[in-house]
């Protein structure tokens, strides 16, 4: 594996600084491991966090939020990473068209195969933020491959296989979220390490990470997401692998 002959592309869309790595950190480093270009897209800075670090404003809080997304993404290996201007906490009171819109001009422009994002459920601690991404996400898939939807755009493009986060287990003392079953489950134990000190670049997040550790030894070596969309006709059924048959991968492609 490595290098980047293989031609494939994934984009990541999240909520918040630290759901690159906590939600998406196993697929994004093994992707990056296979040679596949990702690009992963972050709405806010994460500006209303419970845990502050020693930061005393939203702004200060937001700016330390950034550097830590970035260290992020180089310890997984992400080839492109951005972080829009939305208010953390707020994305369900946002302008759903024109928010779409930008994601799907950066569909259009990247050309992914595969795009991921968090379920409709909000991820493990169900937050409205990660539900809005989900949908946000989900429309511009299927609008950036529309010729009707915000034709002022890059050219129009159709990515192949929309993937939503789900849940292989649930935070304590939380109320449970009700999650989507799974279609794929990533092995990711060869990149858990890496995912482990991705999450540490967000000391900001501290007492998080501390208090999440025990169940991401547990856990983190797999992660498992649902098959949404993707072209043709066909049954739901299990794999192992989001790019299977894509380009060469897997059973259908060779
Ligand atoms: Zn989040």
């Amino acid at each position: 594996m490595g290098g980047t002959s293989l031609n494939l592309k994934m984009i990541c869309v999240g909520a918040h600084p630290d759901d690159e790595c906590f939600a998406f950190g196993g697929a994004l480093a093994l992707a990056a491991e296979r040679g596949i270009e990702t690009y992963v897209i972050c709405l806010t800075d994460g500006q209303a966090a419970k845990h502050r670090g020693d930061t005393d404003s939203g702004e200060a809080l937001g700016a330390v939020r950034r550097a830590e997304f970035e260290a992020s993404c180089k310890v997984l290996g992400v080839t492109h990473h951005e972080m829009l201007d939305f208010q953390d906490g707020q994305l369900a009171f946002i302008d759903f068209s024109s928010a779409a819109g930008q994601l799907v001009e950066r569909i259009r422009r990247f050309r992914p195969n595969v795009v991921i994002t968090f379920g409709v459920d909000g991820g493990p601690n169900t937050h409205p933020d990660h539900m809005m991404v989900s949908m946000l996400t989900s429309a511009a898939f299927h609008w950036s491959g529309r010729a009707k939807r915000y034709p002022e755009l890059a050219p129009v493009f159709q990515p192949q296989r929309l993937f939503h986060a789900t849940a292989h287990f649930f935070l304590p003392e939380r109320q449970a979220p009700l999650p989507v079953p799974w279609t794929v489950k990533l092995d990711v134990s060869s990149v858990q390490a890496r995912k482990a000190l991705a999450f540490r670049q967000h000391p900001s997040q501290g007492p998080l990470i501390e208090s999440t550790r025990e169940l991401f030894e547990q856990y983190g070596g797999e992660e498992c997401y649902a098959l949404m969309a993707a072209e043709g006709i066909q049954p739901m059924r299990l794999t192992a692998d989001m790019f299977e048959g894509l380009d060469g991968l897997g059973e259908r492609g060779v």
